[in-house]
């Protein structure tokens, strides 16, 4: 049973499948854009290294009306972005976020 709840929570999402050929999201509106836009943010959020601690975290895109709905991110050492959301238990791994226009991995001018 447990295991069947963490399937279902679990999102295994490709980066291109929300982006054009440009590198802009495919989708104007709409929840694929609801969804387009939360990929994009964490991706942000997971390749930025020099991120401060007090930057936001991305908004879970599940569950907006409770109060701890913001989600930890991070890039595991095989290069994959997950994040996981502790309000609502929905987690995800982002593959091919590399060289998109929020991969800041390679280092964006820092001050
Ligand atoms: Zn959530």
């Amino acid at each position: 049973m447990l295991l069947d709840l963490l399937t279902k929570s679990m999102y295994v999402i490709d980066a291109r499948h929300y982006l054009t050929d440009k590198g802009t999201i495919a989708t104007e509106r709409g929840p694929a854009r609801k969804m387009a836009d939360f990929v994009t943010s964490v991706i942000a959020h997971a390749s930025d290294k020099a991120r401060a601690d007090t930057t936001p975290r991305p908004t879970c895109f599940k569950c907006r009306k409770r109060d701890d709905r913001r989600v930890q991110t991070a890039v595991t050492d095989d290069g994959v972005v997950v994040w996981h959301c502790q309000a609502c238990g929905t987690h995800g791994r982002i593959t091919h976020w590399q060289g998109t226009f929020w991969d800041l991995s390679a280092g964006m001018p820092s001050d």
